[in-house]
């Protein structure tokens, strides 16, 4: 296996990454403040390029290619965000694409990749390996596979959104982070490693796929099936083997989330900062408020990981 990144692939990745991705805005919410009793600091990348903190671990990685691989082409698998995320990247690289997604994957996202110019290949979530499928397309038409998380330039990409988010609130408390494969958490823990060594690192996965904190407890990878939950961008069955290492040395703890407590999320994202989030970018929320005790009085950091949700399911989820 390849090495570790590091804290200098994340400044790296910045570089890379910053001509292209938008630097997303803190935000900051008063009522929210006093209602968890500390203060809050909202890194939102569902205002992302794309809706979700993918871009930049996507970007990162597609800038590294060949020559020969930019004109082969990449393949990705995803549930949706990864792949508008490589579907955008290879539009701005000029890079041909190919998109292994779910049959029931949200329409808007099936959309927003075929309409970056991707070509899609539909699988059945329930009953096909997409590992499997990626592996095939990119050894018959040898295209570079570039896995959601599993993968040093995703990880190093991930990790600039904390970057900057330390860099414009200086040293936090706690942050909290949703975690699915792990590429977001990992990345996170360089930038806060080398910017905030005494913040706490927290990730939040959804309670009905602890599999995260099932691994921290074994120290080991623990695998799953596919968990049932509103989170579709962490619907993931294990951590990948190159974030796993750091996220087990570096993270304070792995909480979980219920489906009611990230639609609370929406709500309150919605009702107070007026702002777009999907379920899955609702996990941090959910961690900060169950440990508001602990950090009472606290500077807490929170990444919304990402926006993407149809807007009737959004409408159903926040309205019922
Ligand atoms: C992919 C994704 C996650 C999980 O990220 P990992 O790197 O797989 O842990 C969380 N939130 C959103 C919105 C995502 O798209």
């Amino acid at each position: 296996m390849e090495q570790l990144p590091t804290y200098d692939d994340v400044v790296r990745a910045h570089e890379r990454i910053t001509p292209h991705a938008h630097r997303t805005p803190v935000l900051t919410s008063r009522l929210t403040d006093a209602e968890l009793g500390l203060s809050a600091y909202f890194k939102c990348e569902n205002l992302q390029r794309m809706g979700a903190f993918k871009f930049r671990g996507a970007f990162n990685a597609l800038s590294r290619f060949d020559a020969g691989q930019r004109r082969a082409g990449v393949v990705a698998y995803s549930s949706g965000n990864h792949a508008q995320a490589i579907a955008l990247s290879a539009a701005l690289l000029d890079i041909p694409a190919t998109i292994v997604m779910p049959h029931d994957a949200p329409a808007a996202k099936l959309a927003a990749t075929r309409g970056y110019g991707a070509e899609v290949v539909i699988y059945d979530r329930w009953s096909e390996d997409r590992e499997e499928i990626g592996a095939a397309l990119a050894k018959e038409r040898g295209l570079t596979l570039v896995p959601p998380y599993d993968h040093p330039d995703v990880m190093a990409g991930q990790g600039t959104a904390a970057k900057e988010l330390f860099e414009e609130t200086g040293p936090l408390d706690a942050l909290f982070v949703p975690l699915g494969g792990g590429g977001l958490l990992s990345g996170t823990l360089l930038a806060a490693g080398a910017l905030a060594p005494d913040c706490a690192v927290y990730g939040v996965e959804p309670e009905a796929g602890d599999d995260g904190r099932q691994s921290l407890r074994a120290g080991r990878i623990v695998h799953i099936d596919t968990p049932d939950t509103l989170a579709d961008g962490a619907q993931t069955q294990h951590l990948g083997t190159r974030p796993f290492p750091l996220i087990r040395d570096h993270v304070s703890d792995i909480l979980t989330a219920s489906d009611a407590q990230l639609v609370d999320g929406m709500r309150l994202f919605a009702s107070r900062l007026k702002m777009v989030v999907e379920p899955t970018g609702c996990l941090g929320l959910a961690g900060a408020r169950a440990l508001a005790e602990r950090y009472r009085g606290k500077r807490v950091g929170v990444i919304i990981s990402g926006g993407n949700v149809d807007l009737d399911r959004f409408a159903r989820l926040v309205g019922g």
